[in-house]
């Protein structure tokens, strides 16, 4: 089943503890659309600007990433620049340049239209919903987003939660949202604006999922290796929804496994810069952690110790 991915194609400049690197490839629609390619067939949808290397649009087509409805614009490409401290949870911006962002109209061709699953990546939640308004009624529709859009746009943002059926955010933007420090009440309040689940990304302590009738807690991959969190959250959505395309099952048992995929690809994602790591990730080596995680979240019921008295 066709994934289709919506959201910005960036020039990131980014600072960590581990290194520095400037105008290297990033971009929400970018992570995420990789991320989504190792399962399912993925449409990138999003603009670039005159300036954007040929070898990144080489890359994506090597991933076979569909880029019929790539659009090319007359301007600069959508530059970010960030850095994070030794708290690589948290991103620290330094530049938004929108550039061609501003000027861009996604145009959805119709033969893309009836895609069944849509990923509304990070991006103006304006254009989410435009990108919404052509489509066909996909089976699932997941948005992201981030402090930048729910500072400027929260009255927009509230019409796409009304929409979606997952919305994925971390646990910062989820406390500034909905105004509160306590995350199972912030998606209670979220979950109340018309959505059917939410998802919040805690950055190396893994992902929280609630629905109105189920709570499921996924846990972190204990990651030694990390150079550049840029991308984690956008390489999470992208591989949640590409697994469940791949597999076409939203049952709750299968929602969680895509959880659980989503946390394994973004521990990849973080081990390099931009998307040097996924560039080399093997689908084994993708399996391999997910059994690594699934052993060690493993615990048993307290069956015996209850019969025997001992508790
Ligand atoms: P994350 O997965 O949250 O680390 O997303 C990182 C990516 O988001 C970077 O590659 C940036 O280019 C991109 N980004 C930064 N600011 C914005 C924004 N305001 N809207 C959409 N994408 C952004």
């Amino acid at each position: 089943m066709k994934v289709l991915v919506v959201g910005t194609i960036a020039l990131d400049s980014i600072k960590t503890p581990f290194g520095e690197k400037k105008e290297i490839l990033g971009g929400s629609a970018i992570y995420s659309a990789v991320a989504s390619s190792f399962f399912a067939e993925t449409v990138l949808v999003g603009p670039v600007g005159n300036d954007f290397p040929a070898q990144h649009v080489e890359f994506l087509r090597s991933r076979m990433i569909d880029l019929s409805a790539l659009q090319k614009l007359d301007g600069p490409t959508f530059r970010w620049g960030g850095y994070y401290e030794y708290d690589m949870n948290q991103a620290h911006t330094l530049e938004t340049k929108l550039n061609i962002l501003s000027q861009f109209d996604p145009k959805i061709p119709p033969a893309l239209r009836s895609a069944p699953y849509v990923f509304l990546a990070n991006v103006d939640p304006e254009l989410q919903l435009k990108v919404m308004d052509q489509m066909d009624r996909p089976k699932l529709l997941v948005a992201d987003t981030m402090n930048f859009w729910i500072e400027s746009k929260r009255e927009v943002l509230h019409e796409v939660i009304k929409r979606v059926d997952f919305m994925v955010m971390n646990d910062g933007e989820i406390r500034q949202f909905m105004e509160t420090p306590n995350i199972p009440l912030a998606a209670r309040r979220l979950l109340k604006l018309g959505c059917k689940g939410v998802i919040v990304k805690k950055g190396e302590h893994g992902a929280l999922l609630f629905t109105d009738s189920a709570h499921f807690s996924a846990p972190s991959y204990p990651q030694e290796m990390l150079r550049d969190p840029t991308g984690a959250g956008d390489s999470f959505g992208g591989a949640f929804i590409g697994y469940l395309a791949k597999t076409d099952d939203l049952s709750e048992m299968n929602i969680r496994k895509a959880v659980i995929i989503g946390s394994v690809m973004a521990s990849f994602n973080i081990e390099d810069f931009s998307l040097d790591r996924l560039k080399r990730l093997k689908h084994k080596e993708i399996i391999e952690r997910f059994e690594e995680v699934r052993r060690f979240s493993e615990f048993e019921a307290l069956k015996e110790e209850i019969h025997a008295g001992r508790i």
